[in-house]
């Protein structure tokens, strides 16, 4: 199969195209290399995945509507795993712009090369952030999910409505996976594993939000990538008795559907410090903050639906995900 993976110098992106490469798949890579965080991580991503044959690396913008355009009608992907966006809560509170060209724009650009060039399934990334501040826990994908808290959060809705256009008007089979907070190694600085890890490896104290009350369903990468792939192996059109079944009545005659793919085991962000203090052997030095805006306290994901679709939940244990984290963290920074 020819698998188009945006943000394929990412960090999920990365992790999901190894695994396609690695079972045989052609992929094609895309990403704009930006400098959200350091981009020398994003080469050195990419520089795993070049040794492999079927590994091709197109740099393009997803909002670059000509290029994109052209990509999709000389490419002929069979399928397409969109992870490409502009990622994190606290950066869209003073760079909203960059969530409407990558988020919106490039998630139509997908959306269109999608539908004219017949790819048989687009599995997007969309985010547990969807769900606000819900407190009915766990979240479920029947829950309402009108309240995003984060201009990123209301981006990822609103991906998952215009995939609900395009396949209903178009017949597009679409997935959108909600992840819930992924970790691992080759993992995102700007997220709370990374910066944990380096400030105790450099002696400098913690931030800790909310007074470390925050509850998160940390995710183990390898389990985020085994559900894309599940997820991108089946079509709407493989089990139309799932759909008829389904609760939901939009989604009874489209191939459209919406996943967690969360550990359904939220963790206290004191018990996740201590994971990594374990690990690391060292203390941390706290620094006790409030709830910053846009983010949630708390979130769990019900993956029963992931589980009936794909027979597969999520399951890796925090002490084990951390512990791979930090080998990997000592070994690629040398310390
Ligand atoms: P990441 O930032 O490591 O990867 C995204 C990649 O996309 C980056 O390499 C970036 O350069 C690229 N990119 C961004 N905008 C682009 C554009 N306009 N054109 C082309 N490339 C562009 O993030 P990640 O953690 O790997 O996340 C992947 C996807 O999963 C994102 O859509 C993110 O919103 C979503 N997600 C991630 C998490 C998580 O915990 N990591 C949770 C929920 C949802």
């Amino acid at each position: 199969m020819k698998v188009l993976v945006t943000g394929a110098a990412g960090f999920i992106g990365m992790h999901a195209s190894e695994r396609l490469l690695a079972r045989g798949d052609e992929v094609v890579g895309l990403d704009n290399l930006n400098d959200y965080y350091d981009p020398r991580l994003k080469e050195a991503r990419l520089a795993r995945l070049a040794p492999h044959a079927g590994f091709r690396f197109v740099r393009l913008d997803v909002a670059d509507r000509a290029g994109m355009e052209r990509l999709f009608a000389e490419e002929g992907f069979d399928r397409v795993v969109h992870l490409a966006a502009q990622a994190g809560v606290r950066y869209s509170l003073q760079n909203p712009h960059a969530y409407i060209d990558s988020n919106l724009v490039g998630f139509t650009n997908i959306l269109e090369g999608c539908r004219h060039n017949r790819v048989a399934h687009l599995v997007y990334a969309s985010s547990s952030s969807v769900y606000g501040g819900n407190t009915r826990m766990p979240f479920s994908e029947h829950d309402s999910v009108d309240h995003p808290v984060s201009l990123y959060a209301a981006t990822k809705k609103a991906n998952e409505l215009m995939a609900h256009t395009y396949s209903h008007l178009y017949g597009l089979p679409t997935t959108g996976l909600r992840f819930f907070t992924v970790y691992g190694p080759w993992g995102r600085p700007d997220m709370a594993l990374f910066l944990f890890t380096k400030a105790i490896l450099a002696g400098r104290p913690i931030d800790v939000f909310n007074h470390g009350r925050m509850r998160r369903d940390f995710t183990y990468i390898d389990d985020i990538v085994e559900g894309v792939l599940r997820v991108l192996d089946r079509t709407a059109e493989a089990d139309p008795a799932f759909d008829a079944a389904s609760p939901d009545p939009a989604r009874s005659n489209v191939p459209y559907r919406v996943f967690n793919i969360g550990n359904h085991d939220p963790v206290a962000l004191m018990a996740f410090v201590e994971a990594i203090e374990a690990a690391l052997g060292r203390k941390a030095e706290k620094n006790f903050l409030p709830l910053q805006d846009g983010d949630v306290p708390a979130t769990h994901a019900d993956t029963a639906e992931l589980n009936a679709w794909t027979g597969f939940s999520p399951a890796t244990p925090v002490a084990d995900g951390v512990a791979r984290f930090v080998a990997w963290y000592r070994g690629y920074y040398g310390v």
